[in-house]
């Protein structure tokens, strides 16, 4: 975006002593804490082979992040748990260059809390987007937020994560009592219609095909760059996840696949939610599955069986996935919707 969203810097260098462990002084923290353009990322980030791309796709710190940066503006898809916005916002300063370079921009591909845990730190920060169903939602989650960040350093300990993770960890636990909505709420509202933005030199299109995942996923696409994050549209070598709660739709899902694959070619670099980065085939796959899922069920629903029966089932198409536990809730959800 063109408008102007420097970052706080007070703030910022609030949480970077936190993270260097010194209190705040007169050298630039992020010097001290290693941000000279080159310093290492506090999360685990790969680079796509398309310049200024990274993505997140280790499967247990929440769903998968991009940070993509174009002539000195920089975009964040997704903010993780809520313990990890700290970790997000220092590394996306990291791939800025520094803190004074961080113009940044947040989209949310839905409002689920390991997608969005981490606005807190993030929203007051940035030109910020999600549907405007997932806005309402976000709002709503403010207690599950604060909650997830208390529980952070704990989690971090359990994970294993770095002294750097650690300390930000602590540092949004301290701070989530005085989280507002309005800190997690982004700002601008996608319409279903969707919407095209820049961020720096780059066209970023914002689409809403309806009903799939939630009632509010956006696919965000870089056509110059033929990349897209699906949100948890696809999840790859995993079961999907089914939340009632969010109007999950499978017949929905499916349309808004379809819609995903109509904006594809053989080169497309696809982003899932959840599970590594790949290609068409990962939007394909998690539409085969939609498919034989429903067909599945549908045949037993016909032959009478019971639901309890059901859910017990295993086909060939689900063999081999990771999530096996939330298997049950997949199959559950689809018997509901066809009944
Ligand atoms: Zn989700």
């Amino acid at each position: 975006m063109t408008t102007q969203t420097a970052i706080d810097r007070r703030n910022f260098l609030a949480l970077m002593s936190a993270a260097a462990g010194t209190a705040m002084l007169a050298t630039p923290a992020w010097a001290q804490f290693g941000f000279n353009g080159d310093a290492d990322p506090i999360l685990v980030w790969d680079t796509l082979n398309r310049a200024g791309f990274h993505v997140t796709a280790d499967q247990s710190s929440g769903g998968n992040c991009l940070i993509m940066t174009s002539d000195n503006q920089t975009l964040l898809i997704d903010t993780k748990f809520a313990h990890l916005g700290g970790a997000l916002l220092a590394d996306a300063a990291t791939f800025a260059g520094s803190p004074d370079k961080l113009d940044l921009t947040l989209i949310n591909t839905h409002h689920h809390g390991d997608h969005t845990g981490g606005n807190a730190l993030i929203v007051p920060h940035a030109t910020s987007y999600a549907h405007k169903n997932a806005v309402k939602r976000i709002k709503t989650q403010l207690d599950t937020y604060k909650q997830s960040a208390k529980s952070g350093p704990a989690q971090i300990n359990r994970t294993k994560g770095s002294e750097a993770q650690l300390k930000l960890a602590m540092k949004a636990a301290d701070a989530s009592d005085s989280w507002t909505r309005a800190d997690i709420a982004p700002k601008n509202r996608v319409p279903n219609e969707g919407m095209s933005i820049a961020v720096g030199s780059t066209k970023i299109d914002m689409h809403h095909f309806g009903r799939g995942h939630t009632d509010n996923d956006l696919i965000v696409h870089f056509p110059e760059h033929n990349i897209i994050h699906t949100g948890d549209l696809v999840f790859a070598g995993l079961h999907p996840f089914f939340d009632p709660t969010a109007r999950v739709t499978a017949i929905g899902w499916i349309k808004s696949l379809n819609k995903i694959l109509e904006l594809c070619d053989k080169d497309t670099i696809v982003i899932p939610g959840h599970g590594q980065v790949g290609s068409t085939q990962a939007v394909q796959n998690q539409l085969d599955y939609m498919t034989q899922l429903i067909e599945h069920v549908q045949t037993e629903l016909d032959n009478g069986k019971a639901k309890a029966e059901i859910k017990a089932m295993s086909w060939d198409f689900m063999d081999g996935l990771g999530f096996e536990s939330i298997r049950e809730r997949a199959i559950i959800a689809v018997c509901v919707e066809l009944e």
